[in-house]
C-alpha cells in the first residue's frame, strides 16, 4: 500500500525532473547482452497496480455455451483469488438493454464488493464523435445506471471510451473541464495487454472445437504480457525513475476471463501489490489527466522517446484464425 499523498509543489518539481530522459540505461545494461531475448530481472522491484475492468456489462464475442454472468463470475472469482482489494467496473448503460439478461453483471459487480464507475452510455470515442456536446449527452446518459447501484459509494471516476481524449484541443480542453465540473476524475490508464483483440479469434476457435489453437493463442498472449510487464517497468524508469503506481486495464471479455488469473500471476511474480485506483492516481504521475496511455502521454509532453523493449515478433494471424 503507498502512503497516502497529495502532489505538492515540491513533488511537481521532483516530477518535472523526473521526466528528463535517463538514457543511460540502454537496453543491454537492462535485460542482458541480447535485447531480444528478455531476461527475468534478478531482484523483482515492488510497484504498485490497481486493476481496472471495462465494457461492463457486455464485451466482445461470447463463445459457445458462455454467458455474460458467467464471464462476470469468473472475473470476480480470479479477482478474489488474488487478494485484489478493489477493481473498478466501467459501465455502458447502453448495453443493458440490447442485452437484458447481462443487468445482473453490474449487481454481482457490487456485491462482491468491487465499485462500478461510468466509460460512457454507448461508448463515444470523443475524437469521432459529432461534436463535444455530443459526447457530453453520452457521459451524462451514462450516470443513473452506475449511480443507482453506487448509493453512497464513489462513481465519479470516467474512462475515456477507447482511451480517445479529444483530438484536437478545443475537445481535450473542453472534455476536461466538463469532467471536473461534474465531479469526475479522470480513470487513467498506464498499462495493458490489449487482451481485447483475442476475443473474437477466441470464439471461433471454441466454437470449432480447436484446442490446438487455443492453446498457441494462449502461450502467444502470456508471452506478449511478460514482454508488456518489462516495457512498463523500463519506461516507468526511465521517464519517472521508478516504477510509478499502475493502472491496468483489462476488459469483461471471455479472453480476459480466461487468461487474467495467469496474467496476475506473471504481475505478482513482477512484484506488483494491489491498490485501489484512488491510491494509484494519488501519485504526481497523474497530475495531468487525459486520453491514452499515461506514459506515452507524458514521454510526447517531455518530448522523450520511450526505450523500446524486446519488440513483440510476428505472431499468430488473429483475424484469420479458425475462419
Ligand atoms: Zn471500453
Amino acid at each position: 500500500m503507498i502512503a497516502p499523498r497529495r502532489p505538492s509543489n515540491r513533488a511537481r518539481g521532483a516530477r518535472q525532473a523526473a521526466l528528463r530522459p535517463v538514457m543511460r540505461l540502454a537496453c543491454a545494461l537492462l535485460w542482458g547482452a541480447a535485447c531480444g531475448t528478455l531476461q527475468a530481472e534478478p531482484q523483482a522491484e515492488p510497484f504498485d497496480i490497481a486493476i481496472t475492468v471495462d465494457d461492463l456489462p457486455v464485451h466482445g464475442e461470447l463463445p459457445p455455451g458462455m454467458t455474460r454472468v458467467g464471464l462476470a463470475r469468473e472475473h470476480l472469482r480470479i479477482l478474489k483469488a488474488h487478494g485484489v482489494p478493489q477493481a473498478y467496473g466501467f459501465v455502458n448503460a447502453g448495453q443493458l438493454a440490447r442485452e437484458p439478461d447481462s443487468v445482473a453483471v453490474l449487481d454481482l459487480w457490487r456485491q462482491a464488493g468491487h465499485p462500478l464507475a461510468n466509460h460512457g452510455y454507448r461508448h463515444l470515442n470523443l475524437d469521432r464523435a459529432p461534436s463535444l456536446e455530443a459526447w457530453q449527452s453520452d457521459v451524462v446518459l451514462g450516470e443513473a445506471a452506475v449511480a443507482a447501484r453506487m448509493a453512497g459509494a464513489d462513481w465519479h471516476y470516467f474512462r475515456y471510451p477507447e482511451l480517445a481524449g479529444g483530438d484536437d484541443a478545443a475537445k481535450r480542453e473542453g472534455a476536461l473541464r466538463f469532467l471536473q465540473q461534474s465531479g469526475y476524475r479522470v480513470a487513467d490508464v498506464s498499462v495493458g495487454f490489449s487482451e481485447w483483440l483475442y476475443n473474437a479469434p477466441y470464439a471461433r476457435c471454441m466454437a470449432a472445437g480447436d484446442n490446438a489453437t487455443v492453446a498457441a493463442m494462449r502461450s502467444q498472449f502470456l508471452a506478449e504480457v511478460e514482454r508488456g510487464i518489462a516495457r512498463m517497468k523500463t519506461q516507468a524508469r526511465q521517464l519517472y525513475g521508478r516504477v510509478v503506481p499502475q493502472v491496468l486495464l483489462t476488459h469483461i471479455g471471455a479472453w480476459n476471463a480466461a487468461t487474467m488469473d495467469a496474467v496476475l500471476t506473471r504481475l505478482e511474480a513482477a512484484g506488483a501489490r494491489y491498490v485501489t485506483l484512488a491510491q494509484a492516481q494519488q501519485d504526481p504521475a497523474y497530475a495531468d489527466p487525459g486520453g491514452g496511455m499515461l506514459m506515452q502521454r507524458a514521454a510526447d509532453k517531455a518530448g522523450v522517446q520511450l526505450l523500446a523493449v524486446a519488440v513483440d515478433g510476428p505472431g499468430l494471424e488473429l483475424q484469420g484464425l479458425c475462419r
